[in-house]
């Protein structure tokens, strides 16, 4: 450059008075323990959270909690092309249904919480100026009023040759060669402009780094004259992210592999602005198994109801499932840690970012419903409840009434072959309760007797007959069940499963077929929790009732 850089950064940004060095003072250093980690997650306030996103998330806070650092929450709002109004909320509230507790950041519409805001990129504007300015008075930055005609002609030219190289740089960035006087005539002329890098970088020169989860990266070095602040002066993402990181005082930035290939752009950053380059750390895509022609494939916001994290809080997933099923994507060991640690909480997992595998993960449904059904299985009575409750307030209002009316009669129902050393692991989502438990509530109970092939409808309606005789509701397990196998000889069948397997041409059939019969009768299902106690939160007079339809209808 042929001129005075400090004059340029008068014209350029001549109401911006505080320097780089007055920003390190405002934003220090951090007072943390020696291999504290400071993450961040960066979202753009689209109005949508991707399961990658909450996949990118528990990453950061997990990192933090398990070196005693700080994950902060920073949106990123530069892109006015992304953004929808309260775009943020969305977010944050995907983020708290599952648990997900940033330290620091944005924490809704408007409100953030932390000493290195705002955390807000449009509301950073300042800061980006300064460290601008200060790129113009050393050299490192300058205007460039080329038009969207003149940039898509040098990308035609580009085209047309074989340069492996396309973009603002060499010979190519002509605005490197204005004049002062240039610059100052097309400013006062109101000319638009946006303010580019200059980059020292040289095409045959590569640079290395350490990713933490991919190992050591090779990669040519950056020689484009990147813009750093558009034309309305509001940075890109590279400016950004380099301002804000360096200020909020991030050590490991750790985000989606997509943004690999912007490492050397990153790296010239951070050095000309004068900043330690953080850690990187390239996360891994979340993908699927396509189900039409089984391939591997990202997990995409059109196809895939289940991209959305806003799909597992509708079907009602409990937070402890999906974060113990990503954990299981994230860290190998994490089942081992498991086994060892089976109650302690899943973010106390001392996470590791080395252990991550650095191809992408498959996200299986299949799997996470197995997951959530054991995650269920140990929760107690009271907080499937209260869990049920209240997903059913937001996405059931019906169901939520018909369960919520009889609160006890409700948790004892939820707490059949529960709070036990082998509990039954048949939920996995709440939307499923209703349909689950259908047979304890009128509103829903379709009565369909549908017998087994080997059961003579006969026999069927002797043992209904003879059992509503016998049955009181008062019975405790054992007398209930030693009622039923009482009712097997008289008609042809056996109390004992083992004498029936042995010589089952003496017998119509066992015990289990007796009370398949009673258990049909009265629930309309061949598998149900504990019959006793089910039957007994119906009652005595609806449990006739139903055994009686029964036998009217064979
Ligand atoms: N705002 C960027 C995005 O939404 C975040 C990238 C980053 O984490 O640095 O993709």
């Amino acid at each position: 450059m042929n001129y005075d850089c400090n004059k340029l950064a008068e014209l350029l940004f001549p109401n911006v008075t505080e320097t780089i060095e007055d920003l390190e003072k405002r934003y220090p250093e951090r007072d943390l323990k020696e291999g504290a980690r400071v993450t961040r997650f960066a979202p753009s306030p689209t109005g949508y959270l991707h399961i990658g996103g909450l996949f990118g998330a528990l990453v950061d806070v997990l990192t933090a909690k398990a070196t005693g650092g700080v994950a902060f929450l920073r949106v990123e709002d530069t892109d006015k092309k992304r953004e929808i109004d309260d775009g943020v909320s969305a977010i944050i509230n995907g983020f708290a249904s599952f648990g997900i507790d940033f330290d620091e950041g944005v924490t809704g519409f408007n409100t953030e919480k932390g000493a290195y805001g705002p955390y807000t990129q449009s509301q950073r504007a300042e800061i980006y100026h300064i460290v601008a300015k200060e790129l113009v008075q050393k050299g490192l930055a300058y205007p460039c009023f080329c038009t969207a005609d003149e940039l898509s002609e040098i990308r035609q030219e580009q085209e047309k040759g074989d340069a492996l190289i396309r973009g603002y740089f060499g010979k190519w960035a002509k605005c490197r060669d204005l004049s002062f006087e240039e610059i100052e005539e097309n400013i006062n002329n109101g000319k638009p402009y946006v303010l580019r890098f200059c980059s020292d970088g040289q095409e045959d020169k590569r640079i290395f780094f350490d990713d933490i989860i991919r190992g050591k990266i090779e990669m040519p070095e950056n020689i484009i004259d990147e813009v750093l602040l558009k034309s309305d002066g509001i940075p890109t993402y590279h400016f950004a992210h380099a301002c804000d990181d360096h200020f909020m005082r991030t050590t490991h930035v750790i985000r989606g592999e997509e943004w690999i290939s912007s490492v050397p752009k990153h790296i010239a950053l951070f050095k000309a602005c004068g900043f330690k380059v953080p850690k990187y750390a390239h996360t891994p895509q979340v993908m699927k198994i396509d189900e039409e022609d089984g391939t591997k494939r990202k997990l995409s916001k059109r196809k895939d109801p289940e991209a959305a994290v806003s799909y597992f809080v509708e079907e009602g997933f409990p937070k402890e499932s999906l974060i113990e099923y990503l954990l299981t994507l994230l860290n190998s060991n994490f089942e081992d840690w498991r086994r060892a640690n089976p109650t302690a909480d899943a973010f106390s997992f001392p996470f590791n970012l080395k252990k991550m595998s650095p191809s992408g993960c498959l996200f299986d449904l299949v799997k996470l419903n197995d997951v959530s059904k054991n995650v269920i299985s140990v929760m107690n009575a009271q907080t499937v409840y209260d869990y049920i409750s209240a997903w059913a307030e937001k996405f059931d209002e019906d169901f939520y009434k018909v369960f919520t009316a009889n609160p006890e009669k409700s948790k004892a129902m939820v707490n059949i072959d529960r709070e036990s050393n082998k509990p039954r692991k048949d939920i996995a989502k709440w939307s499923e309760v209703k349909e689950y438990f259908s047979y304890m509530f009128d509103e829903y109970y379709e009565a369909s007797f549908d017998l087994p092939e080997n059961i003579a409808k006969e026999d069927a309606k002797a043992i209904l007959e003879n059992y509503l005789k016998v049955y009181n509701v008062e019975d405790d397990k054992e007398v209930w069940f030693s009622k039923i196998k009482d009712l097997c000889e008289p008609l042809g069948f056996t109390p004992n499963v083992k004498e029936y397997k042995k010589n089952p041409e003496l017998f119509k059939g066992h015990v289990g077929d007796v009370s398949t019969v009673i258990r049909l009768a009265v629930t309309s299902r061949k598998n149900t929790p504990d019959l006793c106690s089910i039957m007994s939160l119906l009652g005595q007079d609806k449990v006739n009732e139903r055994i009686n339809k029964v036998i009217e209808s064979l």
